[in-house]
């Protein structure tokens, strides 16, 4: 099978994790027999300074005819004045909106090397391991009307059926590669459009009857996810509830340089890592390209449905922080503080390792 995949670099430390992330895919891809077809664009203050737009019309063009889009971060200071629309994170909601992703998938995986990095006590968070998917373009954000005046402000949260009906198709397939659970977080006690969601999500549930879905109100989600993230599987919620629900979600696991992500549309798919261009740190092969490499994970999982493929990868990361690899984000006491690079080069290393025994297993 051949994959057309563009690569978005950016701008600060989004070459540098790209650069760890494309390495990894190809060595995977290369060893699963899928063909690669990369093609590396502008996209951010990049863009901007070679043609004045922080992406063209032809890079959507181009991310429009691959299978999946890999997105490294945009943004810095030096294009932080432009006008909104110049802006390198105005790009990013243009390339999402122009690819028609409506789901956000964020993983909530707990490293048991790296306990000690979350906020929550050991014993609570050991273990977790969880997904997130958020509907990304409908709901409050976007319904209307909306508007204020002088005596009040007002939004519109609805849903029509068919987003939410294909959301849940994702959910409930996504449960299936994993532990058959989903849990639908809403608003039903209060609010109308919550009803409606629980009655469709309901309606697609039937379709799945090897998953089982489970109700929460949101509140209480927030709740059980600091007080039991085990419990979950699969979390399935709108918009509104999503954007406060994965951060939540992203901050049990640890640092920022370890979340991945993937938005799903019916056609295209992006995968990025959460964080941002680190100007900081750019430049200096000082960042985690751990959230860029279980991105590449991600890919696996959505766009080539190689699930073996991703879990290889994130063993391959698990060991290299148990290992006690660590760069200058997740540094810890007696860790050995690596470079970007080097990083990298153990977590391959450790690719290789399982690849190598799966293949034995096979031959065997
Ligand atoms: P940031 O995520 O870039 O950095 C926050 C802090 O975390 C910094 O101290 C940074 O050094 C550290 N950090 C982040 N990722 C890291 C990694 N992989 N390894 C090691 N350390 C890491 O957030 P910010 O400083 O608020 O934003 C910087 C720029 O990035 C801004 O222009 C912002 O608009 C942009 N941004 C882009 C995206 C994106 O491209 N998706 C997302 C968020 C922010």
């Amino acid at each position: 099978m051949n994959y057309k995949i563009t690569l978005l670099p950016g701008d600060g430390i989004g070459p540098e994790v790209t650069d760890a992330a494309v390495k990894v895919l190809k060595y995977a891809a290369e060893r699963y027999g899928i063909s690669l077809d990369l093609n590396e664009q502008l996209m951010g203050g990049c863009s901007y300074e070679e043609h004045g737009l922080p992406i063209t019309d032809e890079t959507i063009e181009i991310c429009k005819q691959s299978n999946a889009v890999f997105l490294g971060a945009v943004g810095g200071p030096k294009w932080e004045n432009l006008a909104h629309h110049l802006k390198p994170e105005a790009a990013l909601l243009k390339l999402r909106k122009s690819l028609g992703l409506y789901t956000n998938i964020r993983p909530a995986k707990v490293y048991s090397a790296f306990l000690d990095a979350s906020s929550l006590k050991n014993n609570v968070v050991a273990g977790t391991d969880f997904v997130v998917l958020r509907e990304l373009t409908g709901g409050i954000y976007f319904g209307e009307p909306r508007g204020m005046d002088e005596e009040k402000g007002w939004n519109t949260m609805v849903y029509t059926r068919p987003e939410i009906e294909r959301i849940a198709h994702q959910a409930f397939e996504i449960a299936q590669n994993r532990e058959k659970r989903v849990t639908s977080v809403d608003k039903a006690n209060v609010l109308e459009v919550s009803q409606y969601w629980r009655n469709v999500v309901h309606e697609v549930a039937k379709e799945y009857p090897d998953v089982t879905l489970h109700d929460m109100y949101v509140d209480n989600a927030a709740m059980q996810i600091v007080r039991n993230p085990k419990q979950f599987d699969v979390i399935l919620t709108g918009n509104l509830f999503g954007d406060i629900i994965s951060d939540i979600a992203g901050m049990i696991t640890g640092s920022l340089g370890m979340l991945p992500s993937a938005s799903v549309g019916t056609e295209h798919a992006l995968y990025e890592p959460v964080h941002g261009s680190a100007p900081d740190i750019a430049g200096q092969n000082k960042a985690n390209p751990i959230a860029a490499i279980a991105s590449v994970a991600m890919m696996f999982k959505y766009t080539f449905n190689m699930h073996h493929v991703a879990k290889i990868i994130e063993t391959s990361i698990e060991k290299t922080l148990q290992d006690g690899y660590r760069t200058v984000d997740i540094a810890t006491e007696g860790g050995n503080l690596v470079s970007t690079d080097k990083i990298t080069e153990q977590i391959l290393k450790n690719c290789e390792v399982m690849f190598s025994k799966e293949a034995d297993v096979q031959v065997g």
